[in-house]
């Protein structure tokens, strides 16, 4: 009987184990896939949330690769001369007319070479820094230039220049005098703008009167190299209160330069900076007089 009873019970327990064990099995089962859907769905949605909204738009493979490789500074080219450099394509910048113009010759070059033959590349050889104070200039950033590009979007000829220039009255109030200035690319409207902040600026007068030069077709002196005058994008402010390193040096030589030496307020050239002119003054071949416009040089 006893034996019985044992037998029995053993059976019973080892039933309860096994239902127990099918049901914890079936229990786990159930909750990690429920856990596992939830979390799936959890993942999902907060993926869409947090990558959607900043996905970029599908772009074909082969406008990526287009992108990826437009260097820097075309992509600088193409927002400052937004209605001239309209492209880049094997190695060349395109221009709105359909006309190329070769980005690098990959040649090295010492500073003179870059000054003497920059291409497209050497004219970011150094970085403009257009920051808020008079520091020792150790390169000469903006200083080189291809004269080619400058030719292409402000005129080939002295003739075809004047045609494109057009005539402002600089600083109305506070000194009225009429300067011609180019109209291409917006230079003229850029002129305009800061004309009108500088004559809210009487403490600059006697650095804004007697404009030094602004449109005059020639070579630099002692180079072979056009000077930015002639194509009117320029402006030489009162010399009186300038240096320029030709005059410090009494020589004509780019190695000769030494030393520097300026009366310009820094808050005078970070309104002409402002409005996309670098100034002479941030150069080794220091020209404090100078502004130029060359939007490209600023981010
Ligand atoms: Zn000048």
């Amino acid at each position: 009987m006893s034996q019985k009873v044992f037998f029995l019970s053993m059976l019973s327990i080892n039933l309860l184990t096994t239902r127990k064990r099918i049901a914890i099995a079936s229990f786990s089962l159930l909750f990690s896939g429920l856990l596992s859907a939830w979390l799936i769905g959890y993942l999902s949605t907060n993926a869409h949330t947090a990558i959607l909204p900043n996905a970029p738009k599908q772009i074909s493979a082969q406008e990526k690769l287009n992108n990826d490789s437009i260097p820097w500074q075309v992509l600088k080219l193409m927002k400052a001369y937004p209605n001239f450099v309209v492209g880049y394509s094997n190695g060349s910048i395109m221009f709105q007319d359909s006309t190329q113009m070769r980005f690098n010759d990959n040649r090295i070059k010492s500073s003179q070479e870059l000054l003497d033959n920059a291409d497209l590349e050497d004219m970011f050889h150094d970085p403009y820094l257009a920051d808020s104070s008079v520091k020792i200039p150790d390169n000469d950033a903006g200083r080189m230039r291809n004269e080619a590009f400058f030719m292409k979007i402000y005129g080939q000829t002295k003739e075809e220049i004047r045609s494109n220039l057009t005539e402002i009255v600089w600083c109305p109030s506070l000194v009225n005098q009429r300067i011609m200035v180019n109209k291409n690319n917006g230079v003229s409207k850029q002129f305009i703008a800061l004309s009108k902040e500088l004559d809210q600026h009487p403490e600059f007068k006697k650095y804004i009167s007697n404009i030094g030069g602004t449109f005059n077709y020639r070579k630099i002196n002692g180079t072979n190299r056009l000077s930015m005058h002639s194509f009117g994008i320029t402006i030489d402010i009162n010399i009186a209160e300038s240096n320029y390193w030709q005059w410090d040096c009494g020589c004509t030589n780019e190695n000769g330069v030494n030393g520097f030496k300026n009366r310009i307020p820094i808050a005078l050239v970070l309104i002409f900076e402002k409005h996309g002119f670098i100034w002479g003054g941030r150069w080794k071949h220091y020209d404090t007089m100078h502004f130029e416009y060359r939007p490209e040089l600023f981010p």
